[in-house]
């Protein structure tokens, strides 16, 4: 049985993890950080989550092929912690010249994700808010993320894959970590942000985009709205959902390039609720900020990469290493499309080497 060890233990390590678990592998999961950790150097527990497409069409691929597998754990998987809401992308008209102003496709008129996104439709005039030009509406869903992350490690611990906590500074050192001994097979390399000061990986074209959040107990009615942009900064978003499971209501956000700023700033807390307020009024019943419950003000580093997501083979000093990294603000949209590739990659790797032994 080929042993694998996984370098990683947010989102994009763990559904590898499990999907190379489920092709019969043995696998053991190395990270410095682990569900249920809170920190700036791991992003997956930051994020809301929810699935806006924003890939452009041409890479559109790993949305795709994640977005069944998330319907189908939101219809038949209640303890995986998502659950569905109807997502509602509101253009500006102050907005429309620059609307791919993210790199994304999200806010696009007509765009390709309708023919994906279950009950997608544009909306009438009528229900447009003031200073609206157009939008749409779609089911989504929303992914309690600390419920779900804890979801995949018990889902990987039942296929026997062995969790261990460990800093890296070169990738190579995770070939001799796996729990059978000897030297693993292969490693896959799922650090995020992380992979820029990674020996053997540091990845120079990774850098972090700063998204501040705040979390509140005040819930959103099933509607998960996001304008295409707003009047307090380029980088300054605005954004809406209620996590499954009384996991409380994410409002966002920023979309810093560049900044490694973990604490949240209060000036920026106060413009975020007071825009989600105003999108979403229902929130507080009509109170504005000052009706707002908060459970916590938080900033997650998503793991921006130029050029890209890297999902590639590389040979580093003797070590067979297949990457999963630099899935900026679609890691979890995107997650089971990538793992999958990841699981192609690493079966490659083990026929070479099958090969090779001939
Ligand atoms: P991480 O979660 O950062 O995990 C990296 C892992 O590697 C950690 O376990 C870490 O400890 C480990 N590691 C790194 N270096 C080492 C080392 N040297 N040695 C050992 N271990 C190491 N995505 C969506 O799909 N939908 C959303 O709605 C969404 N909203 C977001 C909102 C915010 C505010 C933010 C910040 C992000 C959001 N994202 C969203 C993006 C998503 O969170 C990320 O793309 C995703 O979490 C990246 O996961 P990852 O597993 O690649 O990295």
């Amino acid at each position: 049985m080929p042993n694998i060890v996984v370098v990683g233990a947010g989102v994009s390590g763990l559904t590898c993890a499990l999907l190379l678990a489920k092709q019969g592998h043995a696998v053991a999961v190395v990270a410095k950080h682990m569900p249920g950790d809170y920190d700036i150097e791991y992003t997956s527990p930051w994020a809301g989550a929810n699935v806006l497409p924003m890939a452009s069409e041409k890479d559109s691929h790993w949305e795709r092929r994640t977005w069944p597998v998330l319907q189908r754990l939101a219809a038949e998987v209640p303890e995986a912690g998502l659950h569905f809401q109807t997502a509602r992308v509101l253009r500006r008209a102050a907005d429309l010249n620059l609307i791919s102003r993210l790199g994304d496709d999200l806010f696009e008129p007509n765009p390709w994700y309708r023919t994906l996104m279950p009950n997608y439709r544009e909306l009438p005039a009528s229900q447009l808010p003031v200073g609206i030009h157009s939008g749409c509406e779609f089911t989504s869903v929303c992914i309690n993320t600390p419920v779900y992350l804890a979801w995949l490690v018990g889902q990987c611990a039942a296929l026997g894959v062995t969790f261990r906590r460990a800093t890296l500074k070169h990738i190579a050192e995770a070939a001799g970590m796996h729990h059978l001994g000897g030297q693993a097979d292969v490693v896959v390399n799922a650090t995020g942000l992380l992979a820029c000061r990674l020996g053997g990986v540091m990845d120079s074209k990774v850098y972090p985009i700063r998204g501040q959040i705040v979390l509140v107990r005040n819930e959103a009615a099933g509607v998960m709205p996001t304008v295409s942009g707003c009047d307090d900064g380029e980088d300054e978003l605005v954004y809406i959902m209620q996590r499954a499971l009384g996991g409380g209501t994410i409002l966002g956000g920023t979309y810093t390039k560049g900044s490694w700023e973990p604490n949240p700033d209060p000036d920026i807390a106060i413009r975020i609720m007071k825009r989600a307020t105003e999108t979403l009024p229902e929130l507080t019943g009509g109170k504005g900020i000052e009706g707002l419950d908060v459970v916590r003000h938080g900033v997650g580093l998503r793991p921006g990469r130029e050029g890209g997501v890297r999902i590639e083979k590389e040979e580093i000093d003797g070590v067979s290493v297949v990457h999963n990294y630099g899935h900026a603000g679609w890691g979890y949209q995107g997650s089971w499309g990538c793992a999958e590739r990841v699981v192609e990659l690493v079966e490659e790797v083990l026929r070479e080497k099958e090969k090779a032994k001939l």
